[in-house]
């Protein structure tokens, strides 16, 4: 009990960003996908565990992701955060070249995006209360979305994602997880379609368009000149979380979340786990209680995982 309340207590105080943030160093989460970021333009640099693929090229497209996250958070700690978060998210994690990163004792890596905390395994352990914001660098668009470089929701089997019937991807998706703290998105970085999707669910997040993608194919801003459209976006995404006026993503509970699959047989396997059901051929449906607990129904992937 005296923990329930004192996690009410919590809530309240933090429902107010702009008070959290000007009476406690800023602490800020920045969620690394590879898809998105600056130079990345073929599926081969960005899918590089696939069949096939040159592993110089793998090196290079691994090293321009390293690089531009080294930027970003220069970029961060320049407009004053104190802590700094850095989740490499892409495939899981693995991608960043860690004797390649930028080492300054404001910022704590973490190579996977799901790891241990207090013995137990979670995703993005560490994200919290304590956390001001959320930033996701290297993001794409959802499955389906026209006109951007590899979109896609979560995995190549998904059609598409929703919370109480709006579609999302996974900017959406990671937004939802961390609005189980009232920790709101702040920033986005990725392809034109990343960053519309992004202005479209979340107005008012800044967002640093890198490159314009078509497929399997994107073309866009040098890494160089990419890297000073992200620090100006970065800076302006912590000035704006200054003012208080971002809100976390924090759908209706309980939500109502849907998973349309590619294949009818998934959305059948699926249908087969306890508290999901299924909508038609290819969609299932659950009724979610907690916003951390966004994609954990279907995957496991959220707080208290079963090993
Ligand atoms: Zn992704």
């Amino acid at each position: 009990m005296a923990a329930i309340m004192n996690r009410r207590h919590f809530l309240a105080a933090s429902t107010i960003p702009a008070l959290r943030a000007q009476t406690k160093p800023l602490k800020i989460w920045m969620h690394c996908d590879m898809d998105g970021s600056p130079g990345i333009f073929t599926r081969e640099q960005a899918w590089y565990w696939e069949n096939g693929v040159r592993e110089q090229v793998a090196l290079e497209a691994r090293a321009l992701f390293t690089a531009d996250i080294n930027a970003a958070s220069a970029a961060a700690l320049g407009a004053g955060v104190a802590e700094l978060i850095v989740c490499d998210t892409h495939h899981g994690g693995g991608n960043l070249i860690q004797d390649k990163l930028l080492r300054d004792p404001r910022i704590t890596y973490l190579y996977r995006s799901v790891g241990v905390e207090d013995g137990v395994r979670r995703w993005m352990p560490g994200m919290n209360d304590s956390v001001h914001g959320i930033m996701l660098p290297g993001h794409h668009a959802k499955a389906f979305t026209q006109g951007a470089f590899l979109p896609h929701t979560w995995n190549s089997n998904w059609a598409d994602f929703t919370i109480n019937g709006q579609s999302v991807g996974e900017i959406g998706i990671e937004a939802c997880f961390a609005g189980h703290w009232n920790v709101p998105l702040i920033f986005v970085q990725g392809d034109e379609a990343a960053c519309a999707e992004t202005r479209q669910q979340f107005p008012g997040v800044v967002t640093t368009a890198v490159k314009q993608g078509n497929g399997e194919l994107a073309a866009g801003l040098s890494p160089e000149a990419a890297k000073l459209e992200t620090a100006r976006g970065i800076t302006q995404a912590i000035a704006n979380l200054k003012t208080g006026t971002l809100k976390p993503f924090r759908p209706t509970l309980p939500m109502t979340v849907t998973v349309k699959f590619r294949t009818v047989a998934d959305a059948q396997k699926a249908a087969q786990k306890p508290g999901i059901s299924l909508v038609d051929d290819h969609r299932v449906e659950a009724r979610v209680g907690r916003h951390a607990d966004v994609v954990k129904w279907l995957i496991g992937t959220g707080l208290d995982m079963t090993p």
